[in-house]
């Protein structure tokens, strides 16, 4: 309640503005940006699992340069001596420690190989260390300085942006999404004049000699590219969240010394996590912290407890409430492979979604507007996925249209197709999966809570909206007749050749005196008709018009739909073994006629041949039946009864 008082006396201060702020994914650019558009995945690292990881670093924000030493902790997976790391050849490796010796190494191809003098057998634990430094690689911006005025003085920002193929480029590592490190220490050694913000608890600060120390540590699995740093003159405010189930989250702002707005945030991130403790589980990294730490980069990145924002004001909330979401959403689970990048971004777009919904509806404007420009930003063009069918492409992975503002709508569309307490619960059972949690999963995860939960099969909703590419065009006829039933006759086309028909439960609202209804009609067939009872003549017919489902559509009244369907006649009712379908004098040709048992919910029948129009059903048992006639201008549907 506290925060809902704050809210009240906190919009009118700040003369929010009340124009709709600018939700382009242009923030989602913010990935590490490689010129070479083409990168091999390595396969280094095979030779075990990475456990723990001591890094210390020596850095100073006025250099492109990085010295360190860093020690792994691991336990052999197979029977070997050899270890591989990957590591930018931009970098020079000094020495490699192990056993208190000095040990061989090559380096070379972005590839460090250390050569044990020993075989290590598996399930054995041990460590090394490694003494490397050098300029990072230019290229992907993964570690980057830029500066700016504060009172006169050029102020340096130094950080690191690792996602996707970055992490290599400013210490050995294992770059690819199969291994976690379990818990790390990451010591940043910096003129005392700087401050470093970093992943997981701040244990300590000493400056001795000019230099300051700082340790942090983090005990939660992390992914190699969410480790994350930013060194500048920093303004630090520390506090609680406190949330509604008595629970609190202790919280670290990191602003540069220009700009004070963190103070802005406080209110609204109560809120946030309130919303996503809710809807998803409570923050995984509850017992360390939540911070931001603020760097001179356009948008944000989601280092694991810590994310890194280009600012704090109110316009850039949308980016904040999206890196939040990922601390559920790609860092407590990672997608396993960057073809399932959604996992994370369409994650933590719904993230914005539903912030949206819930938290800015005294704008109720503003969510609406995002959903439409991200729909029609969508179909702009006829094709994509949003599974990535090219991960040396780092425009592909990361692509606005199809990661992030597909990848989104694909839930909302699950949402929509689920309903709200069937996806809510196969989402919280994706983030309660303990083989998921602090790991990796793939989009068969996700299908396969969904599923569950919602005792359904998605297999060919996922087919046609993550693997395949475009979406529907819907042409819907409607007529209405006397008595205010109304035939509506939904077709679709495809925009791309890869999906031949889209099942979706499809709304359609219709108005009648000033008030409307929605109607939520389940589109399994091509051509298919429905009849629905109204209760006066329809004023007007708008197709989806909360952009539930990406589509293009059209409608049209069409005069002769109900003289048509009125026209069919399928008799005798009950029918003992011959039944009739007659189509008056209708310019139809039927195509296939289904039987379908409605209690095995099984098509017994089908016929082909289009010319007869009488069938004999004797030899079936006696139940109700579908009898479905597909024509080459729509389906009817009728139920009959076999005695
Ligand atoms: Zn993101």
């Amino acid at each position: 309640m506290k925060t809902i008082s704050l809210l009240i006396i906190l919009v009118p201060i700040i003369a929010f503005s009340q124009n709709i702020p600018n939700f382009s994914t242009s923030f989602c650019s913010h990935k590490s940006s490689y010129n070479i558009t083409k990168y091999t995945q390595s396969q280094i690292g095979n030779t075990y699992n990475q456990y723990y990881l001591r890094a210390i670093w020596e850095i100073n924000p006025n250099q492109l340069y990085i010295k360190g030493n860093l020690t792994y902790y691991f336990t052999m997976t197979e029977n070997s001596n050899s270890l591989s790391f990957d590591l930018h050849d931009t970098l020079t490796v000094d020495s490699v420690i192990f056993h208190q010796n000095s040990i061989l190494f090559t380096h070379n191809n972005n590839v460090l190989n250390i050569n044990l003098p020993f075989i290590l057998n598996s399930n054995i634990n041990d460590s090394l260390t490694i003494y490397y430094r050098g300029i990072p690689n230019k290229n992907a911006n993964a570690f980057d300085i830029k500066k700016y005025e504060y009172n006169g003085d050029s102020i340096p920002c130094l950080w690191t942006l690792s996602e996707p193929y970055g992490a290599k480029d400013w210490f050995p590592c294992k770059q690819e999404l199969y291994d976690k490190i379990d818990s790390c220490d990451l010591f940043f050694i910096t003129p005392s004049k700087y401050k470093t913000a970093a992943n997981g608890l701040l244990i300590s600060e000493d400056t001795l000699n000019g230099k300051r120390t700082s340790h942090w540590k983090h005990k939660h699995p992390i992914a190699t590219y969410l480790i994350g740093f930013v060194t500048s003159e920093f303004i630090e405010s520390h506090r609680y969240i406190h949330l509604l189930n008595n629970d609190s989250i202790y919280m670290m702002e990191y602003s540069l010394i220009n700009d004070s707005s963190a103070i802005e945030t406080p209110y609204h991130l109560d809120r946030l996590f309130n919303l996503y403790d809710t809807l998803f589980i409570p923050y995984p990294f509850r017992d360390e912290k939540y911070g931001h730490m603020q760097w001179k980069r356009a948008g944000g990145m989601e280092h694991q407890t810590i994310s890194s924002v280009n600012s704090f004001n109110w316009h850039d909330m949308y980016v904040i409430e999206h890196e939040l979401a990922h601390q559920w959403f790609g860092d407590f689970i990672t997608c396993g492979s960057w073809q399932d990048i959604w996992l994370n971004e369409g994650f933590a777009i719904f993230g914005n979604f539903i912030s949206l919904e819930y938290l800015w509806s005294y704008y109720p404007d503003w969510y609406p507007h995002l959903i439409k420009a991200y729909h029609d930003d969508i179909i702009s063009q006829p094709d994509g996925s949003v599974f990535v069918d090219d991960t040396t492409s780092v425009s592909r992975i990361f692509s606005g249209r199809l990661t992030y503002e597909k990848g989104g709508f694909l839930l909302r569309m699950l949402r929509w197709e689920l309903g709200d307490t069937k996806f809510f619960n196969g989402v919280r059972a994706y983030l309660n999966n303990p083989d998921l949690q602090n790991s990796y999963a793939r989009t068969s995860d996700l299908q396969q809570a969904l599923e569950e939960e919602a005792d359904t099969n998605l297999t060919e909703f996922f087919n046609d909206w993550f693997y395949g590419e475009g979406y529907p065009i819907y042409n819907i006829e409607y007529e209405q007749n006397n008595d205010y039933s109304t035939n509506i006759l939904i077709s679709q086309t495809s925009s791309h050749s890869s999906v031949s028909f889209y099942e979706m439960s499809v709304p359609i609202q219709f108005w009648i005196n000033g008030v409307d209804t929605i109607v939520k009609l389940h589109n399994s067939t091509n051509n298919q008709l429905f009849t629905i009872q109204l209760n006066d003549l329809i004023d007007s017919v708008i197709f989806d018009p909360e952009y539930k489902i990406i589509s293009e559509n059209n409608i049209t009244q069409n005069i002769n739909l109900i003289n048509n369907t009125n026209n069919i006649k399928i008799f005798p009712n009950p029918v003992k073994d011959e039944i009739t379908i007659s189509l008056g004098n209708l310019p139809l040709k039927i195509k296939h006629i289904y039987l379908t048992n409605i209690k095995a919910k099984q098509t017994q029948l089908q016929f082909t041949n289009s010319n007869f129009q009488k069938i004999n059903i004797s030899e079936f048992a006696s139940g109700s039946y579908i009898i479905t006639v597909e024509t080459d201008k729509f389906n009817f549907n009728k139920k009959i009864i076999l005695e």
